[in-house]
C-alpha cells in the first residue's frame, strides 16, 4: 500500500488520472467500463490480458447458466444488451428454456470492446495491478506494471473487478476464501475446445444413449445446441465408456469427477469442454498453483482428446483448437462488505430494498472433499432472490467498490450468484453507483441503495 507522498519520493510517474478506474476487464469489469463511460465518467479499464471478457472469453466459459423465471431473464440492462447484440450477429443462440447466453467467445471479445470504445471508455491491456494508492482510508488509485515499467493510475473512484479482490485485499479490506469448515476452495477447470467434430453424428450417438438434452436447434444460431456430461456414480449414459477408458489407461480415475461439453454458437464443428477439473493446489491467488493447474490441465486435455477420438462417434478426426489462456477459477477471495449474502438468502428467495441483481441459479458447489463431487441445491420453482448493493461495498475502505465473483457472500451463496449474468449486473451497478456518488459528492458507501436501484431500473434493469 502506497501513499501519494510515496509515489513522489519513489519517482513513480502518473500514467492517467480518471474519474472511474475499473480494474480487471472481465465479466463484471467490461460491463462496468461501458456503464461508467455512459454515465459520462472519464473511465479507464485496466486488464492483464489482451482482451475483455475475463473468465467468459479467457477461461472459455462459453455458456451462461440460465438465470430466469418462466423464460424471462432476471437481469436486464447491459447484460441483456450484450446478449441481444450477440444474437443479432448470430454469434449466440437461445436455449429451449429462453436462456440467451450461449455464445462464441471470440465474438464476445469484439462486442465488449466495441461497446466500451463507443461509450468512451479507454482500455489499457497487458497491465497488472501491483499495489494500491491510499490517502488514509480512501483508495486514490493503483500502481501498475507493464512493458513501460511501473506507474500510477489515480482515480476518484475505483471498481475492483479482478475476480480475486486484488485491489480490495491490498487496500486492507478483510477477505475470506473457501468453505467455512476448512477454507477449501472449489476446484479449478482448464477448459478447452476441439475442432473438426461431426456434431450431427455425435448428437445421434448421444440420443441413442438416451440423452434428452441433445437439442436440434438453438433459436437464432446456425449451430445446434449439443450438451453432454458425465460425473461418476450418477448413472449417466457415458459412464460405462469412462470406466472402460480408465481400465484401458486412456483416462485417469479423476477424469470422471466432472466431464462436460457444449457445442459453440457461431462455430460449426467445435465443442467447448468444461473440464479437466483440477482438484489439488487450488488457491486462485497463488501464481504457482495457477501455473501447475495450467500444466496439469494441458496433460489431462490430451487424455480427453484421446478418449473422444476413440469413443465418441463424430470425434474421430477431432483436433485441439485451444486450451484456455486463463485457468478457470470458481472462487478465491470474497470480500467482507456491508452485507454478506447467505445460502438462506438465496434459497429463501430474500428480497432487498437496495437490490442490484436478481438470481435463481442454484447453489452449485463443485467440491474436492468427500465422495459427492457436485452439489446442486435449487430454489423453489419460480422463485428468485436479490443481491443487495451492500455486497459490493467493502468494509473499512472508501471510494472503492467490488463487483463480480469476489463479492461479499458466504461460500455457499457465492456458488450461486457467481454466474455471469449476475457478475455483469454487479459491474453495471457499481459503475452507476460511482457516478451517483461523484454527482452527490458522497462516498459510494453513502449512496442510497433504493435510489441506485431506481436509476438501474431507468437504465433497463429488471429491478
Ligand atoms: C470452470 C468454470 C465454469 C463456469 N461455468 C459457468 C457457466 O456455465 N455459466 C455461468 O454463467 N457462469 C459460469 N461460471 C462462473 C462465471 O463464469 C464466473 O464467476 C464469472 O465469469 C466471473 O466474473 P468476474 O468478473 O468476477 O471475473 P473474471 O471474468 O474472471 O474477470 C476478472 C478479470 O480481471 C483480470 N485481472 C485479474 N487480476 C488482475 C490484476 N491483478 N491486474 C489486472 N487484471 C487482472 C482478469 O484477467 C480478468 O479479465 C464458471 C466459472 C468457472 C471457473
Amino acid at each position: 500500500m502506497l501513499t501519494l507522498a510515496d509515489l513522489r519520493t519513489q519517482g513513480v510517474p502518473t500514467l492517467r488520472e480518471v474519474e472511474c478506474l475499473v480494474v480487471g476487464g472481465g465479466t463484471a469489469g467490461a460491463v462496468a467500463g461501458i456503464a461508467a463511460a455512459r454515465q459520462g465518467l472519464r473511465t479507464l479499464v485496466v486488464e492483464q490480458l489482451g482482451f475483455l471478457g475475463g473468465t467468459q472469453t479467457g477461461a472459455l466459459v462459453t455458456p451462461m447458466m440460465p438465470n430466469q423465471v418462466a423464460g424471462r431473464p432476471l437481469n436486464g440492462g447491459i447484460d441483456a444488451e450484450i446478449n441481444a447484440r450477440l444474437n443479432a450477429l448470430r454469434e449466440s443462440g437461445v436455449w429451449h428454456d429462453g436462456n440467451r447466453g450461449w455464445f462464441n467467445p471470440e465474438a464476445l471479445k469484439l462486442v465488449l470492446e466495441e461497446l466500451n470504445v463507443a461509450a468512451g471508455a479507454e482500455l489499457l491491456y497487458f497491465t497488472v495491478v501491483e499495489d494500491v494508492v491510499m490517502d488514509g482510508s480512501e483508495v486514490r488509485g493503483i500502481v501498475v506494471a507493464n512493458k513501460a515499467g511501473r506507474s500510477a493510475i489515480l482515480a476518484r473512484r475505483t471498481i475492483d473487478c479482478t475476480g480475486d479482490g486484488d485491489v480490495a485485499f491490498r487496500a486492507g479490506v478483510p477477505c475470506e476464501g473457501g468453505d467455512a469448515e476448512t477454507g477449501t476452495h472449489q476446484p479449478f477447470s482448464v477448459r478447452f475446445q476441439l475442432g473438426n467434430v461431426d456434431l450431427a453424428r455425435l448428437a445421434a450417438f448421444l440420443r441413442s444413449l438416451g440423452r434428452s438434452d441433445v437439442l436440434e436447434d438453438a433459436e437464432g444460431s446456425a449451430v445446434p445446441l449439443l450438451h453432454s456430461a458425465m460425473v461418476w456414480g450418477r448413472g449417466w449414459p457415458l459412464e460405462p465408456l469412462f470406466r472402460k477408458a480408465v481400465q484401458d489407461g486412456v483416462l485417469e480415475e479423476r477424469d470422471g469427477d466432472y466431464f462436460q461439453f457444449f457445442s459453440m454458437a457461431g462455430r460449426p464443428g467445435e465443442l467447448a469442454f468444461n473440464c479437466p477439473r483440477i482438484s489439488e493446489e487450488i488457491d486462485g491467488t497463488d501464481p504457482f498453483h495457477l501455473t501447475r493447474a495450467a500444466t496439469r490441465g494441458r496433460r489431462a486435455v490430451q487424455r480427453y482428446l484421446a478418449f473422444c477420438r476413440r469413443n465418441l462417434p463424430g470425434c474421430e478426426a477431432a483436433y485441439l483448437v485451444a486450451t484456455a489462456p486463463l485457468v478457470g477459477v470458481r472462487e478465491s477471495r470474497r470480500i467482507r462488505g456491508e452485507y454478506c449474502l447467505t445460502a438462506e438468502d438465496v434459497l429463501g428467495g430474500r428480497k432487498f430494498a437496495d437490490a442490484i441483481a436478481r438470481n435463481n441459479y442454484p447453489l452449485d458447489i463443485h467440491t474436492v472433499r468427500g465422495q459427492d463431487k457436485l452439489r446442486l441445491v435449487h430454489l423453489p420453482e419460480g422463485e428468485y432472490h436479490e443481491v443487495p448493493y451492500r455486497c459490493l461495498v467493502p468494509l473499512h475502505v472508501e471510494d472503492l467498490l467490488v463487483a463480480g465473483r469476489c463479492l461479499s457472500a458466504s461460500f455457499e451463496a457465492q456458488s450461486s450468484v457467481r454466474i455471469q449474468s449476475n457478475c455483469r449486473a454487479m459491474g453495471e451497478a457499481a459503475a452507476v453507483a460511482c457516478a451517483m456518488s461523484l454527482t452527490q459528492g458522497i462516498p459510494p458507501r453513502r449512496v442510497a441503495g433504493e435510489a441506485l436501484r431506481a436509476r438501474l431500473r431507468e437504465l433497463g434493469g429488471n429491478l
